[in-house]
């Protein structure tokens, strides 16, 4: 498509992405922008990254780019590095005949997934192994053209997200494309091409052989997209929920669920802060996921082993975060914010003496508060009042305070204060002396 026939301006690319483009060109070789760039400035969307395709080797891509970062075993790509802004360069895919074992360059599973995909080739075979029509469309600062090999412009101008290829054999060879053609339905407001969705829940459970982290990257991309809520409806309906959250899809199964009007509400919450930019961090999400699987762990320790409360609370919610983590990989940094939503939620009912003031000071009070609100909205009743005191309490000055403090022990939501009982404290073995 000549670059007359295209709304494609250089305008709208960002100024690191055209430099890689124009030096790569510049050192002789083929260079496009590719992938989502195309797509979205085509569909008249801010781009949210500009991907790179050439027909320069890593190495050779390195030798022009003194900020370039080779990465990547599946794929080895170059990232070209402006500070915070990275440019993801990849060279052309060629085809992935089964090759002997010799030749480490593509592998397969005996799901006929793809362990590595390092065979270079033509622009002609880089456009067939991408994934979706819409997403395999070129555009060149050498002579302003896009180039489209599978119709993805005329799917641009239906709204349909196909893939390129087999349905069956693309899923297989990468489960993650199914999660993909969701993703990409609910952001472009497209709808999944028949043939496209129809092997989406036969195979769904191959989500099952991807490693938990890289799960855990394109959960990210799922929820904390803006319409989170949305793809997490579309998600469900194909059978792709259940498969990331496999031990907790019971929790799913209707609407009714309390797992399912939290996360929900988590989700319905996350989206609007994006839409007014406020921050978001996916450890609140993750926190709304899996909340109500800790009340039944904490009882079966609790009469298993006769801890007391908050002792199990504890096992509980390590146990929980645990069996979380073998599905998608949450890390380590968000594993202890949500520890701290969990932890703080019973502290909200403790609202004698200092401690109103100290939970103020919590680093992750705010987090906390907010997954506050959130239960309070669909169990009501006494969180209701619980959340609104509050909400009062920190908008109210020091004198006011106190006196919220003193009046609520005359509410009768609140026990007596009681010595806290904890588990007695396990001493150190003495160390074995040498004598
Ligand atoms: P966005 O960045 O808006 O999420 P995108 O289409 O740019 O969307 P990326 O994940 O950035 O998605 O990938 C860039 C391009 O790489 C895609 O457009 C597609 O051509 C190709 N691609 C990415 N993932 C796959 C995959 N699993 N299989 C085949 N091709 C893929
Ligand atoms: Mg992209």
């Amino acid at each position: 498509m000549p670059r007359d026939s295209h709304n494609i301006s250089r305008k709208n690319i960002g100024k690191n992405a055209l430099k890689v483009l124009y030096r790569l060109n510049d050192a002789g070789y083929d260079a496009y922008l590719v992938g989502g760039g195309v797509r979205d400035l085509l569909l008249g969307l801010q781009p949210k990254d500009f991907d790179i395709a050439t027909n320069a080797t890593p190495e050779q891509i390195k030798k022009i780019f003194s900020n370039c970062r080779l990465i990547g075993r599946r794929f080895r790509l170059a990232h070209i590095v402006f500070g915070r802004d990275i440019i993801e360069v990849a060279t052309f895919r060629g085809h992935h005949t089964p090759v002997d074992d010799k030749n480490k360059t593509a592998q397969q599973n005996e799901h006929g997934q793809l362990l590595r995909d390092n065979v270079y080739g033509s622009i002609m075979e880089d456009a067939e192994r991408r994934d979706f029509s819409i997403n395999s469309l070129y555009y060149s600062v050498a002579d302003f053209a896009i180039r489209d090999y599978w119709h993805g412009i005329e799917a641009i101008n239906d709204r349909k997200i196909k893939l390129i290829g087999d349905p069956e054999t693309r899923y297989r060879e990468d489960p993650v494309r199914m999660l993909r053609a969701v993703r990409f339905a609910v952001k472009l407001d497209m709808e999944i091409d028949d043939a496209t969705a129809q092997p989406i829940i036969p195979l769904a459970n191959l989500l099952q052989n991807i490693p938990a982290a890289r799960l855990f990257e394109e959960c990210l991309k799922l929820f904390l997209s803006g319409q989170g809520q949305k793809t997490f409806v579309m998600l469900l309906e194909y059978g792709l929920f259940q498969q990331l959250f496999l031990p907790i899809k019971d929790s799913f199964e209707n609407k009714n669920e309390p797992s399912y009007k939290l996360f929900s509400l988590a989700l319905k919450n996350t989206d609007s802060r994006i839409a007014n930019n406020l921050r978001i961090t996916p450890a609140f999400l993750f926190a709304a996921l899996y909340w109500h699987q800790i009340t039944p762990k904490r009882l079966d320790i609790q009469n298993e082993s006769g801890l007391p409360v908050y002792d199990a609370f504890q096992i509980a919610m390590s146990d929980v975060l645990d069996m979380a983590c073998k599905s998608v990989m949450i890390p380590k940094r968000f594993t202890s914010i949500i520890r701290d939503i969990w932890q703080l939620q019973p502290r909200f009912e403790q609202r004698q003496g200092n401690r109103p003031i100290k939970m103020l000071e919590h680093p992750k009070f705010r987090a906390a508060y907010d997954f506050l609100l959130l239960r309070a909205e669909l169990e009501q009743g006494h969180l209701t009042e619980l959340a609104q005191w509050w909400t009062d309490f920190q908008q109210s000055d020091e004198n006011q305070k106190r006196i919220q403090i003193s009046s609520v022990m005359k509410t009768d939501t609140d026990k007596p204060k009681k010595k806290k009982r904890r588990a007695p404290r396990r001493r150190k073995p003495a160390p074995p002396s040498n004598e």
